[in-house]
């Protein structure tokens, strides 16, 4: 390893001048027309262990990308820089910091599950949402545990890793040769003999891990567990920390704020309050269904009289205020009356009807002629079967009338 890894000890360090040991136009794959570059320190942390790479520039020059091979930090960038040449090089520290935040928040979050249950992590990662301009808009950490822990224990672990993050303990990495390690009890995903380097929470955890750590765990601000599920016969949770998660508490609480307003009720009492009116609603919907029917039923008294009496083949029914099943509804039970088409114009709308049409069975009228008809006298749009049509026309009831008494 010819990179001096500054972020191992010190995740603060946010600007360097490192020294180009090498630089090459890339041949791996996803990274071509990239400079590989390679420098005797760095600021920057390459992706890994479930968290992305740290962004930012040597000098002016864009750093796409940093990873490691074989232990060999490379950075990508977009143009070469000259070997043996001193560059500064610059992190975007406020990502850096976030990230800190949301992974020491995991990393107590775990210790804790562990101390308690015993379970160990088995799945990180960071998820991370940008604006179009690549400013960052939030971070949750996202992590799987391979054992079962309920809601209540959830509750009680995030209030004992609030009180950790209150109490205001160190935080800091640890690079224990091989022998030292062996006396050393630690979370680990995987047996990592060389080059290993841990993370304490001091009176918390112990636990492997690559990428930069906070100094004190006060810095981790707060942690809330915003969801958890049954995963792989373990649990998934997810996690805001930090600066993530009072921007969360920011946005919950005008949201809450708001719905405060339109249910009229006090803080706390939001979920109470929606109950109650999803109940008044689903009241109201029943009712509503009701009177519907019922005014249905005097249209059909209405409409049976109209049948009765009327002499042409097709009868036609102004119902305004209808809805669709409403006037469905009203032909199904009655075209077996006579052998007829009955048209029930309903939804008024200024100089629109809605229309729905059907034909009893025996009766010798062909429907989709009827529609055809109506899309030209009546500028009708709409169509369907022998048996049933429907659409709307854009014509006052007079016009309608006349275009009926003149079939
Ligand atoms: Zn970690």
């Amino acid at each position: 390893m010819r990179t001096k890894r500054l972020f191992d000890t010190d995740a603060y360090i946010k600007n360097n001048t490192a020294k180009v040991l090498s630089c090459k136009i890339s041949e791996r794959e996803g990274f071509e027309d990239l400079f590989e570059v390679i420098t005797d320190s760095t600021v920057f942390s390459p992706e890994g262990g479930g968290q992305k790479c740290d962004r930012g520039f040597f000098d002016e020059i864009k750093v796409v990308d940093v990873r490691e091979f074989d232990g060999e930090i490379i950075h990508f960038l977009e143009t070469s820089i000259e070997e043996g040449k001193q560059t500064e090089q610059k992190i975007d520290f406020e990502l850096r910091f976030r990230r800190m935040q949301n992974h020491n928040a995991e990393h107590l979050i775990c210790g804790l599950i562990h101390r308690r249950f015993g379970y160990d992590n088995v799945g990180f990662h960071l998820s991370e949402t940008f604006d179009e301009e690549g400013a960052l808009l939030a971070i949750e950490a996202v992590m799987d545990v391979d054992g079962p822990v309920d809601a209540e224990a959830l509750a009680e672990i995030e209030k004992e890793a609030n009180r950790a993050i209150a109490e205001d303990v160190s935080i800091y990495a640890l690079l224990p040769s091989g022998e030292e390690a062996k006396n050393i009890s630690y979370r680990s995903k995987m047996d990592i003999a060389e080059n290993l380097r841990l993370v304490v929470i001091e009176g918390y955890d112990v636990c492997a891990c690559c990428a930069p750590c906070l100094k004190s765990s006060a810095q981790i601000q707060l942690v809330k567990i915003v969801d958890h599920m049954p995963h792989r016969g373990g649990m998934r949770l997810t996690l805001k920390a930090g600066l993530d998660a009072v921007n969360d508490y920011v946005l919950l609480h005008n949201d809450n704020k708001a719905s405060m307003k339109t249910l009229s009720c006090v803080r706390g009492e939001c979920s109470d309050a929606v109950l109650k009116m999803s109940e008044k609603l689903a009241s109201a919907h029943e009712e509503n269904v009701s009177l519907k029917k019922q005014i249905t039923a005097l249209f059909k008294n209405g409409l049976e009289k109209e049948i009765e009496e009327c002499r042409s083949d097709y009868v036609l029914f102004f119902a305004d205020t209808l809805d669709e099943i409403q006037s469905r509804t009203l032909i199904n039970e009655t075209v077996g009356l006579k052998e007829k088409a009955i048209i029930v114009l309903f939804d008024k709308k200024d100089d629109s009807y809605r229309f729905v049409a059907g034909k009893n069975m025996s009766a010798d009228i062909s429907l989709k002629e009827l529609a055809a008809k109506m899309r030209e006298g009546l500028n009708a749009r709409g169509g369907g079967s022998e048996q049933m049509i429907q659409g709307s026309v854009s014509a006052e009831k007079e016009s309608i009338e006349k275009f009926f008494d003149q079939l």
